[in-house]
């Protein structure tokens, strides 16, 4: 049989409500365009994120009435800390309430002013951390990964000639840690290659530099590894995610993605030193190293989100599901990151919208009709994301992230009909331009108008 099901059934159903024409258009005017500032409930079908917004299963409802309140040693931390530790192979494991709490935490530690952090690409709020402590960070993807037509199995790979010629040029005193993003998150939700993981580490024994991955989404890149690189078809997921993160020094994760949960994250590390300190920042602002800012509950979800998330006939589906849509919309003439990524499909504003400059914000203008069109929900990854300042983004992309576990087959081929639609009513697609803007990671509230 070749159709793939979602391999659950439904327990519990939440109402989603449509608005009119006319609703929308009043509703997009109030937000200055800026569907961050859209209520949730006049939003049909929400591709905002895969972050935080998954379905629970039964087992992980369970864990909730299981969770543990205690301020201090609660039995779900270890429930928690266990199944990391299993998981990952990681000894050391700070929970923290998500990912850009492990950044922070991570880059006061090792950032600082004249420091450079090389990445395959930097995920917003982990380039706004490094930003943030007077540190640069630096992009170096391979070439592949820049083209969107380019069917490179591994797009999210680093290119290891330039990392060497940045450690050489910059001096290795600078670098005070080398990052990789799995799966590529900024870069069209890409896989990374064991083989390129491996050549990583060893560049980074080369010059006594520490490796740390950016991790969200390790088992959809297992699962990638597992489809796409020679010699790992016969081995297990659970296999694939040991041997990436043994090759790591410390990972940041936001369990909002593959962790399957609505909130938390984790620190991973190795160094007795670095978790000394990291202890002592984590106390600081998050909460005692047992709980994280999260609540005993939370971390039990967790616990058996990660649990789940490494189960075989999860990813096949996840994976699969996000191929569907990605390839009917190439079917239909749309141009979109090739080959589809992992918890996304990033859609090529520039070549929907050709008449729409960048200046004039083709990505978002992008969103904008589709939310007008069908009360989809969509985020720019472009020049507003990434365009402030001197920065020039590569590519100018809309995404429609996949929450896991959520959305129906039909669902999805709404989506692609409504996509299709305003694809053929493209010449309408109005530029936009920013009226009101924040110093840093402006996409979240800033404002526009119609150009
Ligand atoms: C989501 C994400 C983060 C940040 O995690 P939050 O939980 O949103 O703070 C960092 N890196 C990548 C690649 C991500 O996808």
């Amino acid at each position: 049989m070749k159709t793939i099901i979602e391999p659950f059934r439904i327990k519990v159903v939440e109402p989603i409500r449509m608005t009119t024409a006319e609703e929308r258009e009043r509703i997009l005017h109030e937000a200055g365009f800026n569907l961050f500032l859209v209520h949730a409930d006049d939003v049909l079908i929400d591709l905002l994120t895969d972050s935080g917004t998954g379905a629970m299963s039964s087992e992980q409802w369970a864990g909730i009435m299981r969770g543990d309140e205690s301020y201090a040693g609660a039995k779900s931390w270890f429930v928690l800390q266990e199944r990391v530790q299993e998981i990952t192979g990681f000894p050391h494991v700070l929970p923290t309430h998500q990912g850009r709490a492990s950044e922070r935490i991570l880059f006061e530690l090792l950032g600082g002013a004249g420091k450079i952090v090389p990445n395959n690409n930097h995920f917003d709020t982990t380039r706004a951390n490094i930003e943030h402590t007077g540190a640069q960070a630096v992009d170096l993807v391979i070439e592949e990964g820049r083209q969107p037509t380019n069917r490179h199995p591994f797009k999210g790979n680093m290119d290891l000639g330039r990392l060497e010629n940045l450690i050489k040029e910059a001096g290795r005193d600078r670098i005070p840690v080398v990052m990789m993003t799995i799966t590529n998150n900024s870069g069209g939700g890409q896989p990374v290659s064991l083989e390129n993981l491996r050549a990583v580490r060893e560049i980074c024994d080369e010059h006594k530099l520490p490796f740390f991955l950016d991790a969200c989404r390790f088992a959809e890149n297992a699962w990638f590894i597992k489809q796409r690189e020679p010699g790992q078809q016969d081995r297990g997921v659970r296999e694939i995610v040991r041997d990436v993160f043994s090759l790591a020094d410390g990972a940041t994760i936001s369990a909002k993605k593959d962790g399957l949960v609505n909130i938390g994250g984790l620190l991973l590390l190795r160094d007795e030193e670095l978790v000394r300190q990291a202890d002592e920042l984590l106390i600081l602002t998050e909460g005692f190293i047992t709980y994280g800012g999260l609540a005993g509950r939370d971390l039990e979800a967790m616990a058996q989100g990660l649990e789940e998330v490494v189960h075989e006939d999860y990813l096949q589906y996840r994976i699969r599901s996000t191929a569907y849509l990605g390839e009917r919309l190439l079917a239909a003439g749309i141009q979109i990151v090739e080959p589809p990524g992992g918890h996304a499909i990033y859609v090529d504003a520039r070549a929907f919208c050709p008449h729409v400059p960048p200046e004039r914000f083709p990505g978002q203008a992008l969103v904008i009709a589709l939310y007008r069109h069908a009360g989809i929900r969509a985020v720019e990854i472009g020049s507003v994301m990434f365009g402030q300042g001197s920065n020039t983004p590569a590519m100018e992309l809309v995404r429609l992230a996949i929450p896991r576990r959520v959305y129906t087959q039909s669902h999805i081929d709404y989506v692609i009909e409504a996509i299709i639609e305003v694809h053929q009513q493209r010449d309408r697609i109005r530029g936009l331009e920013i009226t009101w803007e924040p110093p840093s990671l402006r996409h979240f509230t800033a404002r526009f108008r119609e150009a």
